[in-house]
């Protein structure tokens, strides 16, 4: 018989965590707290695992970020999937090819310099490369052609690349299966009770659960579970839209980004064409992909690959993205009410960062110490105004 990749369990009275979301923040928070020992651990999802934005993202995994803070964080997080088909002994089709930002203006270029400096202090592999080197690189991209915003430079990031996300996703599950925790679907968190100041249980859509720890790991519908107890976080919901196009042939050994376009594009094994830009400027819920986008999207990538113009778009669609102020994340305990924990305010950027905040989530729950590349992450930064700014790296370079 078949071996399924998780089972389904009635539910329990009583878990030590309940983690509230199965995205790959709440299967990997549960997937190395198992590893550590906790296994009375559920993951409640309100529909399928992989629902929200990671099985819409554009799977882009890079470390070359703006802050020592974030350029720590996140290269764990690839040295952790550099390391997860292994672990999980599940393919996750991790391609390293390497990342380029590019640059259009003066301004853009010291940005990147600066990215380059820091991460190569922080003794993560990126570095400032020419239009000459740009275009070895990606032979068919329009670099010296006649265009409105010429390629000055751009930032080359060897070991980014992308990943297939949903491999990710059901790799951990099973993984959280294996290690004895329990994977609830189609199990919507309505409500979570606290007393004297700490959390005691949650109210599901399959009955009550009694926990003490709870995380909250909705990602766009953060906000949402923050208002069960009277917690505000700096979160505003944003769509955010991606397409895909039919196979071609290999052309694109690179993952291409560009904030002044506003675009990016990878190819993946397949041959299709994933591209994708920053997010919608209206707060919403929608899950609704539009013309407009399209539109906006052709134009801008027209503009670096001309050749693509009678290519077929087959599929679009759209994800909900929790936007933080300063474009990092937002990880630990609330200040306010004990046991209710956070990892959410992933952005447009949060797929990459999975490993490293599950298995921190993991350790900062099983041993109750709060590890140092967790710290600059806490909710109390924005009160204290120790920002994590992230934007320059973090908006359209997901
Ligand atoms: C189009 C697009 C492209 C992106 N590209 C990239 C990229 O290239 N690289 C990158 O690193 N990141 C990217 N991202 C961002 C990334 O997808 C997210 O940051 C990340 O997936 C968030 O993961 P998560 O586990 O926190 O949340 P999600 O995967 O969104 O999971 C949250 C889950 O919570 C569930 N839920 C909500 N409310 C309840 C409730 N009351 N009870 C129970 N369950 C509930 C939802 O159903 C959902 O499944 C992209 C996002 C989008 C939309």
């Amino acid at each position: 018989m078949t071996q399924r990749m998780w089972r389904e369990h009635d539910l329990k009275s009583r878990y030590d965590v309940v983690i509230i979301g199965g995205g790959v923040h709440g299967l990997a928070t549960a997937y190395y707290l198992t590893k550590m020992g906790v296994k009375n651990v559920a993951v409640l999802e309100g529909k399928y695992i992989g629902f929200g934005g990671s099985g819409r993202n554009t799977a882009i995994v890079r470390s070359n970020y703006r802050t020592p803070e974030g350029i720590a964080f996140y290269d764990r997080s690839v040295k952790l999937y550099e390391q997860l088909a292994e672990d999980l002994n599940f393919n996750v089709m991790f391609s390293q090819h390497g990342h380029l930002t590019l640059a259009h203006n003066e301004r853009g270029v010291t940005g990147l310099r600066e990215r380059a400096n820091t991460n190569q202090l922080m003794g993560v592999n990126s570095r400032l490369i020419s239009p000459d080197e740009i275009q070895e690189l990606v032979p068919e991209m329009n670099v010296f052609g006649e265009c409105r915003f010429p390629i000055l430079a751009a930032l080359y990031h060897p070991p980014g690349g992308i990943i297939r996300h949903d491999a990710v996703v059901w790799g951990y599950a099973r993984g959280v299966d294996r290690g004895g925790g329990e994977v609830h679907q189609q199990t919507k968190v309505t409500g979570i009770e606290t007393r004297n100041g700490a959390v005691c249980a949650v109210q599901t859509t399959r009955g009550r659960i009694e926990t003490n720890t709870v995380v909250n790991a909705t990602a766009g519908y953060a906000g949402t579970i923050c208002d069960m107890v009277n917690i505000k976080i700096p979160v505003e919901t944003h769509p955010l839209q991606a397409c895909v196009t039919e196979p071609l042939k290999p052309f694109l050994n690179a993952v291409v980004v560009s904030s002044t376009l506003h675009c990016y594009v990878s190819q993946t094994d397949r041959g299709e064409l994933v591209m994708g830009a920053e997010v919608d400027d209206y707060s919403s819920y929608s899950l609704r992909s539009t013309l407009h986008f399209l539109e906006g999207n052709a134009t801008h990538m027209l503009e670096l690959f001309p050749f693509l113009a009678n290519v077929n778009v087959l599929r679009q669609w759209a994800g909900l993205c929790d936007m933080t102020p300063d474009y990092s994340p937002i990880m630990g305990e609330s200040p306010d009410v004990k046991g209710f924990l956070m990892t959410v305010g992933w952005g447009t950027y949060g797929f990459k960062a999975g490993p490293a905040s599950g298995e921190l989530m993991a350790q900062r729950i099983a041993t109750g110490k709060v590890p140092p590349t967790l710290a600059p992450f806490r909710l109390e930064r924005f009160y204290e105004n120790r920002l994590v700014g992230e934007k320059a790296a973090a908006s359209v370079s997901h």
